[in-house]
């Protein structure tokens, strides 16, 4: 039965009540569209009641916590020098990249053949793509990355490591198998568009919406799939939207890439329209890069309530576009956007690193970015983005309660600078700009600490943390 999937519901069944107390930021507006100090909540001392992976509630410890006699200091996890966040969002992540994250290389289209289509011809083998996906969920656990918009490659075997793996850290993702039936090496191609097709829907339905599961079609970009195999793409987006199903590929990347999708596509007026004419474009789209875009192609994805990742490291790497946020951001005509890491274009797995980034390419545009609307994006921006921000990206009542806890005090250094800040958001600003691989202390996942940098097992899946 066909259901409709605009907020995911884990309803809480009377478990356990664990907490979590300390400094909070959370996001609940977007603050480029209105006034920044009405988009977030911060408490200093809050109290996070978690009930069977949902999030009770969140208030001021003091006030609250004479309500809950279940909590005291044996389930109540306290963190000092430290913010609270709702687990980041990467809204556009190659995991079957992470082999050749770092290659020298040149720009798009070269780097493609050079690297990433031998490395994504090897998940073939099962066993390869289990130990990437494994490493892959490590890296982005430890930096309190909870949530990514992945993707994975042609093979069944890459769709299948990927979900398996997440499945026990019970964590929501989103990935598919990638559509791409020409202009790519005979070892990585789709063996028909009709094939393809047939494959990518019984994964959807082996995968989407088991667990915390969410399925994505993912065509590569518009110049590796023939038009037969956009439309399948497009009918089976359209057979499955409102179930939840989402839409993911790569648009206006470089220069190179939409040269060649006007020699390929000239009969359309834009890229955008390339994807829109075969009803890919819709509600539950998300669009890697978008950084050469027309103005008739931001009216196209904001009537479309489509999303955008910002993909500022990669971008800058393979030398391509930049993104203009406040660009995508204008008040007549906004667009949802988020931050992707892009691994292996982009150089590291964490979402403050590419918010570093990200405030860079906006100076070069002459517009900054403040910390507010950095760690908008990062969370619920980038919940928005994916069209899951009434289930995840906010610290609420309702929401799945996946959380990162940054570490204000990572190094020496930091230690020290920090005293010369005033606000929450100096220190955010800093925390990003100084861009430390170690300072996230702990993730939790649904309620459950799979990652806590103090523990001698860092990473734990939760059937272990259930014994
Ligand atoms: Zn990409």
């Amino acid at each position: 039965m066909k259901e409709n999937r605009d907020y995911f519901p884990v309803n809480p069944t009377g478990g356990k009540l664990t907490g979590i107390r300390g400094e909070v930021v959370t996001f609940i507006a977007d603050p480029f569209l209105v006034n920044s100090e009405s988009c977030y909540r911060h408490i200093e001392d809050a109290l996070i009641v978690i009930q069977d992976g949902i999030i009770l509630e969140v208030e001021d410890y003091k006030s609250i916590i004479s309500e809950y006699p279940a909590l005291d200091e044996s389930n109540i996890d306290v963190y000092k020098d430290s913010v609270i966040l709702p687990g980041f969002i990467d809204c556009h992540v190659h995991y079957v990249q992470s082999p050749m994250i770092g290659s020298f290389g040149d720009t798009l289209l070269q780097w493609l053949n050079e690297y990433t289509f031998p490395t994504e011809s090897k998940y073939k083998d099962k066993a390869f793509a289990d130990e990437v996906a494994k490493v892959f969920f490590r890296q982005l656990l430890r930096q309190g990355t909870t949530t990514a918009n992945v993707f994975s490659t042609t093979f069944a075997t890459s769709v299948d490591a990927f979900f398996e793996e997440s499945e026990r850290y019970n964590t929501r993702m989103i990935t598919g198998k990638v559509f791409q039936d020409r202009n790519l090496p005979d070892s990585l191609k789709d063996e028909s568009a009709e094939e393809s097709a047939e494959l990518s829907e019984s994964l959807l339905n082996k995968w989407h919406n088991k667990g915390r599961q969410i399925y994505a079609v993912i065509p590569r970009f518009a110049p590796t799939s023939t038009e037969l195999q956009l439309k399948l793409a497009g009918e089976i987006y359209q057979r499955h939207i409102d179930e939840g199903v989402v839409m993911h590929t790569h648009l206006n990347e470089s220069i190179g890439e939409k040269a060649w999708v006007n020699e390929l596509y000239p009969q359309f007026d834009s890229y955008t329209d390339v994807y829109k004419n075969f009803g890919l474009i819709d509600k539950r789209s998300v669009l890697a890069h978008s950084c050469l875009m027309e103005e008739s192609e931001w009216q196209t994805l904001h009537m479309a309530q489509c999303g955008c990742a910002h993909c500022p490291s990669s971008n800058l790497f393979l030398g391509d576009g930049e993104f203009s946020v406040w660009e995508a951001k204008d008040a007549q005509r906004p667009v949802r956007v988020g931050i992707g890491t892009d691994v292996g274009g982009g150089t590291n797995f964490s979402i403050p690193r590419q918010l570093n980034e990200a405030y860079k390419v906006s100076m070069l545009k002459r517009k900054n970015i403040s910390a507010i609307h950095s760690f908008y994006l990062a969370t619920y921006g980038g919940a928005e983005a994916l069209h899951l921000e009434k289930t995840i990206g906010s610290l609420k009542a309702g929401y799945e309660a996946d959380i990162a806890v940054l570490n204000l005090k990572p190094s020496e250094f930091v230690e020290w600078r920090m005293q010369f800040t005033d606000s929450i958001f100096d220190k955010l600003f800093v925390l990003q700009t100084l861009a430390l691989d170690n300072m996230n202390r702990a993730t939790y996942v649904a309620g459950k600490k799979v990652y806590d940098q103090s523990r001698e097992q860092e990473f734990m899946y939760v059937s272990e943390l259930n014994k």
